[in-house]
């Protein structure tokens, strides 16, 4: 082969190990990539808190509202025990019944509202508890296709390297660094000459040059300095 043959060549192992590479740490990425699950599993904890207060705050409720039903069965039992004869005394007990009424009232809205709350955060725990068992499925999934194909680029990788290293022995020191310097500075270092144009440039290669390109030696582009090769 000859040497701009070659450099093609390298040029082609270069590209596939640039894939290989950036799909292993895209592999590699989406493998290790735990934050969604984090996330739900943060929002998890803090719904259960909240759900705890919730509960708190309902079962304080239904003991407030015990301690008002038992505080107006003792006046009741005052009012028509039949104990009390004094008036002032009965209109006293009837107006502290109408209070402690309007309080328990007041205390089921709020005992309703504890509720109806619980019930909407039990709820909320319910579907985060789906989001995240869906996202830990997917992880196991992630790992089984992922982690085979993990260690398959890895395989690849390594023998594109040997492969190129083996390349890399047959071209000359000088006509290596050229080949190094393109590819760093315009990405694409050899270019196939097609119809007598360098295709990376498109400008039409001179005839004095186009004997050089037709022994393979290393000849680089007048206009664009990349290195030609010819087919
Ligand atoms: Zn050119």
């Amino acid at each position: 082969m000859s040497l701009a043959g070659r450099l093609y060549k390298l040029q082609q192992l270069d590209l596939e190990l640039q894939e290989r590479q950036q799909e292993l740490s895209d592999v590699e990425n989406k493998l290790s990539d735990r934050k969604a699950l984090l996330s739900a599993e943060t929002k998890l904890a803090s719904q259960k808190e909240q759900l705890e207060d919730a509960r708190k705050k309902q079962k304080s409720s239904e003991w407030e509202l015990d301690d008002l039903q038992e505080k107006i069965r003792q006046v009741d039992g005052k009012l028509y025990g039949g104990r009390t004869k004094d008036p002032k005394e009965l209109v006293n007990l009837e107006k502290e019944v109408k209070g402690l009424k309007s309080q328990i009232r007041a205390k089921e809205d709020s005992l309703l509202g504890s509720m109806s709350q619980v019930e909407q955060i039990e709820s909320d725990v319910r579907a985060t508890v789906e989001e995240s068992e869906h996202l830990k499925r997917e992880w196991a999934e992630r790992q089984e296709t992922l982690g085979p194909r993990k260690g398959e680029l890895e395989i690849e990788l390594a023998g594109l390297k040997a492969e190129r290293s083996r390349l890399v022995q047959q071209i000359d020191s000088e006509a290596f660094n050229i080949y190094e310097r393109i590819r760093l500075a315009r990405g694409q270092a050899v270019v196939k000459v097609e119809r007598g144009r360098c295709l990376g440039c498109h400008i039409a290669v001179p005839t004095s040059q186009w004997q050089k390109v037709k022994t393979g030696d290393l000849t680089q582009c007048n206009n664009c300095s990349r290195i030609l090769y010819l087919e």
